[in-house]
């Protein structure tokens, strides 16, 4: 029996992921921090009620100590390391003191289990969320693997230097190990914070008469969305291939958040979507530079990966699973 582990096993993607290991047959292991949040803990439940109870670990993954314990007890066949602070929780300005945190936890996590698993299970497959973030500032649009990253935020900046982490741990010592270059990518599981859960909230609020309507921050923005499920079934494949390599997973297309809005509003049968909208100062964050478009060509051609669910589709799964208020997004 294979062995896996994920790091943020009850994240979005964690969640998904672990069905689709355990559904393989996989012994699947996660890490929790000690805290874990109600929404890690909401995931966690829904799992356990499918009958998929992974093996649960607490462990902070800035201690080597307490990483390289994990390793060596586990000797995982492969490694996902899903585990990261994002600042879409944040409001803005964000301070200071936050940034110094998810730079320490972002980067010392990769460090940690690169480190680790070199010492301890050098045999290991093992997988980096990073994220289309890294290319924020780069200027070009849209984005292969051989685009040059640039971002000034500390979140594209942990996630960058996590690439090069893994590209140093695979070149010089020779570690199976990959970046899965990730766009926005929803389900039903994805935390309210998030605009897609926003809007199909809201809307669905709206619909039923309990409100009027849903402040946003920027319609104009611009991102490349597809289905959680798709992404953890292309970072399982990067596991799988022959030799390590950094992948683009994305749709190649973008659409606003306009559009979003207009989708959903349509599926609800809403006429005036611009008459529920209200877009609140407080919501809005400066617009990213660059257009986040990914070229997903590479995962593609070598390992066979593709999209199921386009733009509408994934809006009107959101839709229909806000509607029946279940957690249980799948095509
Ligand atoms: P989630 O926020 O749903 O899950 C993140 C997981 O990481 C949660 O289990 C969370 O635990 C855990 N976590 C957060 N901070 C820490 C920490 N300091 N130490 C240990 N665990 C921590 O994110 P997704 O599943 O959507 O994303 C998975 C990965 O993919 C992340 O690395 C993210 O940056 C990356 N990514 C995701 C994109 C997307 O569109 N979903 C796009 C680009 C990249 P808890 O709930 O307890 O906080």
């Amino acid at each position: 029996m294979k062995r896996a582990l994920i790091t943020g096993i009850f994240g979005q993607d964690g969640s998904y992921l672990t069905e689709l290991l355990s559904a393989g047959g996989y012994q699947v292991h996660g890490t929790v921090r000690p805290h874990p949040s109600p929404q890690s803990q909401k995931l966690d439940q829904h799992l356990r009620k499918k009958g998929i109870a992974p093996i649960v670990h607490h462990c902070d993954l800035t201690s080597f100590e307490d990483v390289s314990l994990l390793i060596r007890t586990i000797e995982p066949d492969e490694c996902y390391h899903l585990a990261a602070v994002h600042h879409s929780a944040q409001t803005l300005p964000i301070p200071l003191e936050y940034d110094r945190t998810l730079l320490e936890q972002n980067i010392l996590s990769v460090l940690n289990l690169l480190h680790a698993l070199q010492e301890g299970s050098p045999k290991t497959r093992f997988v980096l969320a990073g994220s289309c973030v890294m290319f924020e500032d780069c200027g070009i649009s849209p984005q292969t693997e051989t685009t040059p990253v640039r971002s000034t935020s500390a979140y594209g900046t942990s996630k960058i230097v996590g690439q090069q982490l893994t590209e140093l741990f695979r070149t010089r010592h020779n570690l199976h190990a990959s970046t899965a270059i990730l766009y926005n990518h929803e389900s039903p599981r994805r935390a309210a914070h998030f605009v897609s859960q926003k809007i199909v909230k809201g809307l669905v609020r709206v619909s039923r008469g309990e409100t009027e309507t849903v402040a946003l921050g920027n319609l104009d923005d611009i991102k490349d969305w597809g289905f959680a499920g798709d992404y953890v079934r292309g970072m399982w494949l990067m596991a799988q291939a022959d030799s390590p390599q950094d992948y683009i997973l994305g749709t190649g297309i973008g659409h606003t958040v306009a559009d979003f809005v207009k989708q959903a509003a349509e599926l609800l049968e809403l006429k005036d979507w611009r008459g529920v909208v209200t877009v609140q100062p407080g919501l809005t964050r400066p617009m990213t530079k660059t257009r986040l478009v990914g070229v997903p060509h590479r995962a593609q051609n070598s390992l066979g990966w593709r999209h199921s669910i386009d733009f509408r589709g994934l809006v009107e799964l959101l839709v229909r699973h806000e509607l029946e208020n279940t957690l249980d997004g799948s095509a």
